[in-house]
């Protein structure tokens, strides 16, 4: 059966026309699905019942159903996971920040790439995750902290790779910024890669993907260190990617992301930050850095260097103009690295279902 939100506005205006229905049909249905944001047929009161009765029987509206959430006492930030049709479960992330909300969404359940770091990619990739599960976690997300609420930015940085799932990713950016749709700004859309080159290439020259901003997860600083815990540089070099992301057109006033996840003694000495700002060159003004102090897990083999050694790298990178941030994680209370609460939730069945009442926004 189709969902109605793996359609982006000309589909669904074809679907529409093929019911034998009126162009402004299709108007409608995108005010109550992305607009109001309706979680059932029923409440497209300006919908004839034999229309709705047409809509309950052959389409479906939502994709996604909440498990489970916490919040984070720390900052506020909500994990919320999220079961899908054929039981898979995947995360998104709600980050209240100074004068604005953001959601970090999935793209994948579990991912193929393999880093090393990342708890995610552990049992591999099951899925591409369809258009209607990526834009039904920001519509589900919405209605659950409230439509007042309004989520301005999304990044793609929960589960997966989303330059893997292209179509899918390229057909919810295309849901998100149009205005007949959920109608954010471009600028504030982020989709976040480990760097596959061929596929960044792709979304640059593809003029039917809308242009937002791209994070890369860099991760290190030279060939050797970013192949042993990032496996996807042995095909696609840490240097032919610095020479791609050194060409790519930039529309004005957007920089390019440098993901770079510190772990102790890995990644994170003087020498590593030295390297970095050689690597970023002269051209300081294309790129910020983003330094994420690495998040442990259960078993994983590596540690979080401390917030004096996080500092030192962020201060070296600063003394060379580059602009440098370091996202110390947010609710670390309650998320840790990405994917934890979904396996927190298929290792221990037990993990409370919190009602919505009581959840206390601030
Ligand atoms: N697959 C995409 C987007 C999802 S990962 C990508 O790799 O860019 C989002 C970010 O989380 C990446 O920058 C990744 O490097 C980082 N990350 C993964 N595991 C982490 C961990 N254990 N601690 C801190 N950051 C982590
Ligand atoms: Fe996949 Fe990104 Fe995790 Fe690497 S960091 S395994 S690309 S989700």
């Amino acid at each position: 059966m189709i969902n109605l939100k793996d359609f982006n506005y000309p589909e669904l205006e074809k679907w529409v026309r093929k019911q034998g229905w009126k162009k402004f049909r299709a108007k409608q249905l995108s005010k109550w699905i992305y607009t109001k944001k309706a979680g059932s047929y029923d409440e497209m009161t300006d919908l004839s019942k034999e229309i709705r009765s047409y809509l309950k029987d052959n389409t479906k509206l939502n994709a996604v159903e909440l498990i489970t959430y916490e919040k984070s006492k720390e900052d506020g930030s909500i994990k919320l996971l999220w079961r899908l049709e054929d039981g898979h479960t995947v995360e998104t992330v709600f980050i209240p920040e100074k004068d604005h909300y953001t959601l970090c969404v999935s793209t994948q359940v579990g991912c193929a790439v393999g880093c090393t770091f990342c708890f995610t990619t552990k049992d591999g990739l099951i899925r591409n995750l369809t258009t209607a599960e990526i834009v039904d976690q920001y519509i589900q997300t919405q209605r659950f902290v409230g439509l007042d609420k309004r989520i301005s930015n999304v990044v793609f940085m929960g589960m997966g790779e989303p330059l893997a799932n292209y179509d899918n990713v390229k057909k919810a950016v295309q849901i998100m910024t149009d205005e007949r749709m959920l109608g954010l700004s471009n600028r504030k859309i982020t989709i976040s890669s480990s760097g596959i080159i061929h596929q960044i290439k792709r979304m640059y020259e593809d003029p039917s993907f809308p242009q937002v901003r791209l994070a890369v997860s860099l991760n290190a600083s030279d060939q050797k260190t970013r192949e042993e815990i990032m496996p996807i540089s042995q095909t696609n070099s840490i240097e032919d990617l610095m020479e791609t992301l050194n060409s790519l057109p930039m529309k004005t006033g957007y920089r390019i992301m440098l993901e770079y996840v510190l772990i102790k003694d890995i990644n994170d000495r003087p020498e590593d930050a030295h390297k970095l700002a050689r690597l970023i060159g002269k051209n300081k003004k294309r790129f910020k850095v983003n330094l994420i102090p690495f998040n442990p897990f259960p078993g994983s083999p590596y540690q979080r260097p401390d917030e004096e050694r996080v500092n030192r790298f962020h201060k070296i990178l600063w003394q060379y103009n580059i602009g440098a941030f370091v996202r110390w994680s947010k609710g670390k209370d309650i998320s840790a690295a990405c994917g934890q609460l979904r396996k927190k939730e298929i290792a221990n069945k037990s993990v409370q279902f919190t009602k919505k009442e009581s959840l206390e926004m601030n």
